[in-house]
């Protein structure tokens, strides 16, 4: 169970609580996220805007670069700059990426969906059975990899 849980930036000054569990958890592997977070991947928790509560200080937008090539406003801590959630120019802003890791809690945040698997590091291994792709899934994979609700939700928030 995701929703209730709190999260937030290293200062603390940044915070938020989910209203609603996730529309899905994404994983992924590709190298810009890697660089970005100076790690072997990215968890991007996605939710509505409506269904995240903001508790603390307004975070700022940071312009990243996607693979996509589409780019993403980071939303970060003005403070200790650590990036809580994104909003992709890809998915439009109607549903917010939040950083797996920023949760206060983390041992609940488990990926339905891996992407960018072209680029995971070798050591990571991915659980029989959870769906991944090499590159971005297509239109037609949305309702297998998000599940029914999942998909009509990130239907919804998209705009369509
Ligand atoms: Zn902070
Ligand atoms: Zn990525």
């Amino acid at each position: 169970m995701i929703a209730g849980r709190e999260g937030g930036c290293d200062c603390g000054k940044v915070r938020y609580r989910f209203k609603a569990e996730p529309i899905v958890v994404k994983c992924c592997h590709c190298h810009a996220c890697q660089r970005q977070a100076g790690s072997a991947f990215i968890l991007n928790v996605l939710i509505e805007p409506d269904n995240l509560e903001l508790l603390g200080e307004e975070p700022e937008a940071w312009i990243l670069e996607t693979a996509s090539g589409k780019g993403q406003q980071n939303m970060r801590c003005p403070h200790c700059k650590v990036s809580v959630w994104s909003v992709y120019n890809m998915a439009g802003d109607g549903v917010y990426f939040v950083r797996g890791g920023t949760f206060d809690d983390t041992s609940k945040v488990e990926p339905n969906l891996h992407i960018f698997t072209e680029s995971k590091l070798p050591w990571v291994e991915i659980p029989e059975g959870v769906e991944q792709f090499p590159q971005f899934y297509s239109g037609k994979d949305i309702k297998r990899a998000f599940g029914e609700e999942g998909a009509a939700r990130f239907r919804v928030a998209l705009g369509g």
